[in-house]
């Protein structure tokens, strides 16, 4: 499996990306994946897998595990130089074939919380912000080893979004692309204290929620009751608004103004 998000990968590997055939919004392609294919599990391997903001939070919780051992024991971090933001990739077990680490014989274990990247496979999803918002381009990854497509259903790309459950990740991991763009966009890399605050608001949540409340973040801001509710609260929806939010803050942070961030 090639793991393929452009928003947060490498100059390389955007430009393998760009060689992928594309197929256009409208457009179909047969594909299915399910234990009765020969080669179930195969891809789960020997991957170079980055993880968004919102892939560890699912992570997390699917594995009731603090971020910081998550980080510790499955990811590798490495610093982009462009804009100074932490990027993770899943750590492959160490032994023959470097296998996922949640992969079973009966397939993936975190299959309800999987990442995005494995998610959107085999469709790769290029994203670049335009005039008007995100636009987005769609390329097809064929490898021979991969039966998927022998048979199965007909879908477009948006079909196969809504089909793997993807909606969330993709907004909010064009959120994360958004934030990465502006600064990009500045020339201006984050220095380290802004590099170790990002890492904490983005990939630390219940770190984060500390923080909001000693430093009395929300009285200083223009946030509705229920936001601020949802922020706080250990749930999916919770982690997800946290999520959003701390792109919002860092973005305050970071520029003096955000988007959608009013002072009061
Ligand atoms: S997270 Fe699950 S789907 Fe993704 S590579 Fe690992 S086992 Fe496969
Ligand atoms: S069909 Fe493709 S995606 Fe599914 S298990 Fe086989 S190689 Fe992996």
């Amino acid at each position: 499996m090639v793991a393929l998000q452009d928003e947060i990968t490498s100059e390389d590997k955007r430009s393998f990306m760009e060689q992928l055939p594309e197929i256009n919004a409208t457009e179909t392609f047969c594909f299915d994946c399910h234990p009765g294919v020969p080669c179930f599990n195969q891809c789960c391997a020997e991957l170079t897998l980055p993880l968004t903001p919102y892939d560890v939070m699912r992570l997390c919780r699917h594995l009731s595990i603090q971020s910081q051992d998550f980080m510790t024991t499955y990811t590798t971090q490495q610093i982009d130089t462009e804009t100074g933001f932490a990027m993770h990739t899943l750590k492959m077990n160490k032994e023959p074939g470097e296998p996922c680490p949640f992969v079973s014989p009966a397939g993936c274990m975190v299959y309800d919380d999987r990442p995005g990247a494995c998610r959107a496979y085999p469709l790769g999803r290029g994203t670049k912000m335009g005039l008007e918002g995100i636009v987005e381009r769609y390329f097809l990854v064929r490898e021979e080893h991969c039966h998927g497509f022998d048979e199965g259903t007909y879908r477009t790309p948006a079909e196969w979004f809504a089909n793997e459950d993807l909606i969330p990740y993709n907004d909010s991991n064009d959120r994360y692309m958004r934030l990465l763009s502006l600064v990009k966009a500045s020339g201006k890399p984050l220095d380290a204290r802004l590099q170790g605050m990002s890492r904490l608001c983005l990939f630390h949540l219940s770190q984060f929620r500390l923080m909001i409340e000693k430093m009395r973040i929300f009285a200083h801001l223009d946030l509705s009751e229920t936001r601020k509710t949802l922020i706080m609260e250990s749930s999916l929806e919770g982690d997800s608004a946290c999520l959003d939010f701390a792109m919002d803050w860092m973005e305050l942070v970071i520029f003096g103004k955000a988007e959608r961030l009013k002072r009061t």
